[in-house]
């Protein structure tokens, strides 16, 4: 799809470019030793941009010391502040960053609030060649929004494309755009909805792609390629971030292989495959278990989503450890993974569905161990929703339609969340996964 350019630094995003790679430290943006560090591995792994959260103007005295110190060490990365909620803390990071990330309708409750402090922001971009991106989540959308469109991904749209009118009538195109759900139909739906509108209007920006919290994992690299590839592969993004519950080192080889499939054709390991109605056998000769995985996400993902299959039985083998060749035919591990592109695709629900943040610098626990263990005690519980989000700012609205939440507080506290209503406060985190578990029970019970 054509796109209009946003330059940030010499980094352009849009058509004609290549797809952008790009991840978020998970570091307290106040411990510059340890942001800077993670920058370095980050770009050093290939990631061509890189975002720190901002929660405070005391940190954002941090972010210009991490810019200085990140170019000193000749690291010249492009840095993207992300801001929530506060127009001020944007309008001073983008005097020291090559981008701001907000979703200015989070500025104020006054939607005409907003606007002029969006105005705002509009101008000190302008002034310091900062590229902003609107970033608009399935999971916090204003009250305004919903009344109209429901939680939807229409919603999504209309609610993005009155910040780009805004954008357009203050001659300001250096804007990048997302909407990202962790629900794939969800994320899919809203990004080809939006496409659509731009065209429409004549004036296309560029697309940020991702499905937010994926999880970690299998699970959560399969979430993602099928979410990101079903875009990529209409021609729809321009910049992606496989968003994992992990160290953000991990997104990196999995975001390189979706820019390299889309742009440089990398080919499938695909080497057979039958269709009969709406069931496929894929037949495979991988030259590894993680190139397996992301082959066969990308390859049936949106078709699945699409609905123009049911079910796709996977055979062939992988590379396995130590160079053996692994068969797949029959085996459980192929079943799991069919399980996982399914539930993935929203077409099969085999386990719960989780959903866990990446983590940034406002959570405040060991974000991916909790989630494992949160995980391993709620297997059974087939079909639930549960959220394990980083934060109490940003996780009870980012968790969308969870049935379920756990959501760190901060000083070793913990939120349980029933939906969107919070059922327990400052619960130790010592006890807190068997509060969690207890109230499910409860609920079942009642
Ligand atoms: S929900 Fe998670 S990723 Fe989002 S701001 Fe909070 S800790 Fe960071």
């Amino acid at each position: 799809m054509e796109t209009i350019q946003a330059q940030i630094a010499d980094l352009k995003i849009g058509s004609g470019s290549p797809i952008v790679v790009q991840t978020m430290c998970n570091t307290h943006t106040s411990d510059v030793e340890a942001s800077v560090s993670q920058c370095i591995r980050l770009a050093k792994a290939g990631a061509q941009m890189i975002r720190l959260t901002v929660p405070s103007m005391a940190q954002v005295e941090s972010l210009r010391e991490i810019k200085a110190r990140l170019l000193e060490e000749g690291i010249d990365v492009p840095l993207v502040a992300d801001v929530h909620f506060s127009a001020e803390i944007a309008l001073a990071a983008a005097q020291i960053v090559e981008k701001v990330r907000i979703n200015p309708g989070n500025f104020h409750k006054d939607h005409e609030k907003a606007q002029e402090m969006f105005a705002e922001l509009v101008k000190v971009c302008k002034t310091n060649s900062t590229a902003v991106r609107i970033g608009l989540n399935h999971g916090s959308l204003g009250e305004r929004i919903t009344n109209l469109y429901g939680n939807t991904p229409l919603a999504m749209k209309e609610a993005v494309m009155e910040w780009l009118d805004m954008c357009i009538e203050n001659d300001f195109y250096n804007v990048v755009v997302s909407l990202k759900a962790s629900n794939t139909i969800v994320m899919v739906e809203a990004y080809r909805l939006l496409a659509k509108a731009m065209q429409e209007k004549g004036v296309v920006f560029p697309l940020h792609l991702g499905v937010t919290e994926a999880g970690n994992g299998d699970a959560g690299r399969i979430k993602s390629a099928v979410g990101i590839s079903a875009l990529l592969a209409e021609g729809i993004g321009n910049t992606i971030r496989v968003s994992l519950t992990e160290d953000p080192e991990n997104e990196i080889p999995v975001a390189q292989y979706l820019a390299d499939r889309y742009d440089h054709k990398l080919h499938s390991t695909l080497v057979s495959l039958n269709i009969e109605g709406r069931n496929a056998v894929a037949t495979y000769c991988s030259p590894s278990k993680e190139r397996l995985l992301l082959d066969f996400a990308c390859d049936f993902g949106k078709r699945l989503l699409d609905r123009e299959l049911d079910n796709v039985e996977l055979r062939g083998s992988f590379v396995g450890e130590e160079g053996k060749e692994v068969s797949l035919d029959g085996t459980e591990f192929a079943a799991y993974l069919t399980d996982e592109l399914l539930q993935a695709a929203r077409r099969r629900f085999y386990r719960p569905e989780y959903i866990a943040c990446p983590g940034c610098g406002r959570t405040m626990y060991n974000l991916e161990s909790t989630f494992n263990e949160v995980k391993r005690r709620t297997a059974h519980l087939k079909g639930m929703v549960i959220a394990v989000m980083g934060c109490i700012v940003n996780g009870p609205g980012e968790m969308a339609d969870a049935d379920w939440g756990y959501v760190g507080e901060g000083n070793g506290k913990v939120s349980i969340y029933k939906g969107k209503t919070p059922l327990l406060r400052h619960v130790p985190e010592t006890e807190a996964i068997d509060r969690l578990l207890e109230m499910i029970e409860k609920e079942k019970v009642e």
